[in-house]
């Protein structure tokens, strides 16, 4: 079954891309792609999209997800960042 990604919730789920904008596809390819309840996603004051310490807290955590699959390619050149 399908439960927020935060808190387990399985109300109101949306889906968020971990990575978003120019690495829209990325997160899609890599199934770095959660689903969120619409509190923890687009909601002030905790939501992903308002609250950048959970933003970056999910960031984190789908960067060392994709590093620990993946460990012949490179996060940093694919996505051109480093949270980490
Ligand atoms: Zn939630
Ligand atoms: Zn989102």
């Amino acid at each position: 079954m399908r439960e927020c990604y935060i808190c387990g919730s399985t109300y109101c789920l949306e889906q968020h891309h971990v990575f978003p904008a120019s690495n829209r596809k990325n997160s899609e390819k890599y199934g770095l792609v959660v689903d969120l309840c619409h509190f923890c996603h687009n909601e002030s004051p905790n939501g992903v999209h308002f609250n950048r310490e959970n933003d970056l807290k999910l960031k984190r955590e789908f960067q060392q997800r994709f590093e620990d699959d993946h460990p012949e390619l490179s996060f940093i050149e694919i996505f051109g960042r480093n949270y980490l």
